[in-house]
């Protein structure tokens, strides 16, 4: 299929252009740079360089390049900027969602995989999560993208798109040649990767008093290049009907504290870590069962080890210790 990609020189949205194409698919990447990076982007894909908002290159794109299906990845993704700046996250992440929708309808196309969030389900009341439980957003990024969410079944109706609203747990991991790189950064994995590196003083962990076995957070780490490959059974899957996913590894999940032990073993350094107050809005567990998607589209996990996901992110580290920027002027 002709697939245009949204955000697809972004970390997850990089890596899944690397397994469209590998898949055989003809992906056009559509990114405005203003947080990706054109060097993430797979030399197999074209790289268009525009916003969402601007409906007329959205158009002209859409027609100029034959496209048939969308991969929508474009957004603003921090919890704590969110809830500084919900204008911000209600323009991106449903205003410039909205102008995708309109241009797709007018265009005739009509199969979307959507990126959303675990962040729809805000405090969960039970684990692992299942998608039929309730989402009770409890910032503005996690309300977004659950009113983006919300929005198509309406287009289904009216339109005719098929849709599939995919909620990521924790995306962390690197594939050869993308990898994880935010300014500023804010994931655990980096982050603790960077102190091993010396990079960074110290890591914070935030919060040692959850009830939880070692008192810290536990969060359910997906390998970034299995979260891509269910993109792939996704865009099967809209040909003809709409679903919502959860995207985890499920099991018992990990702690800060199994991860910041993981990364000394694989880094074969001690990581300096203070014990820090709790950040705002954190969930103790969050835990996905993707049964669901297992079951449906045959979709399995098969990179979910802790120790797999935080070596390949320290190899992708070692080989771009400057990220794209430093890899792509020694190109
Ligand atoms: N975390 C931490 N120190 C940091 C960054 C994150 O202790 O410097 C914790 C955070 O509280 C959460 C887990 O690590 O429990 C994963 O956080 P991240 O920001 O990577 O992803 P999130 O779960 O917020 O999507």
């Amino acid at each position: 299929m002709r697939v245009l990609v949204t955000g697809g020189a972004g970390y997850i949205g990089s890596v899944v252009v690397e397994e469209l194409v590998r898949g055989g698919h003809q992906v056009v990447v559509y990114d405005n740079l203003s947080k990706g990076h054109s060097a993430a982007v797979d030399p197999a894909a074209t790289l268009v360089r525009g916003d969402l908002r601007d409906r007329d290159t959205l158009r002209a794109t859409l027609q100029a390049e034959r496209i048939e299906a969308v991969v929508h990845m474009a957004a603003d993704s921090l919890v704590g900027e969110s809830v500084q700046r919900p204008d911000k996250y209600y323009d991106n992440n449903v205003g410039a969602g909205l102008s995708l929708l309109a241009a797709m309808v007018e265009c005739g196309v009509q199969r979307l995989v959507f990126s959303s969030t675990a962040a729809v389900y805000g405090e969960p009341a039970k684990q692992p999560i299942e998608e039929s439980d309730p989402t009770v957003p409890t910032n503005p990024y996690g309300e977004t993208k659950l009113a983006f969410e919300r929005a198509l079944p309406w287009y289904e109706r009216a339109f005719g798109l098929h849709t599939a609203s995919l909620r990521y747990f924790n995306a962390a991991g690197a594939s050869e040649r993308c990898g994880e790189v935010h300014d500023p950064e804010t994931h655990l994995i980096p982050l603790v990767l960077q102190a091993a590196a010396g990079v960074r003083p110290e890591v914070t962990v935030f919060g040692d008093d959850y009830p939880t076995p070692d008192g810290t957070c536990i969060r359910d780490y997906i390998h970034v290049v299995d979260l891509a490959q269910a993109h792939v059974l996704a865009l099967g899957a809209v040909a003809d009907r709409s679903c919502i996913y959860n995207l985890g590894c499920g099991g018992a999940g990990y702690s800060v504290r199994q991860v910041i032990e993981a990364a000394g073993r694989i880094t074969g350094r001690e990581i300096p870590l203070r014990i820090g107050p709790r950040r705002a809005g954190d969930p103790a567990v969050l835990v996905a069962s993707s049964a669901r998607i297992q079951s449906e589209l045959g979709w399995q996990p098969r990179l979910g080890e802790l120790d797999v996901i935080v070596a390949s992110a320290w190899q992708w580290m070692k080989k771009f210790p400057g990220g794209y920027r430093r890899s792509a002027s020694a190109a």
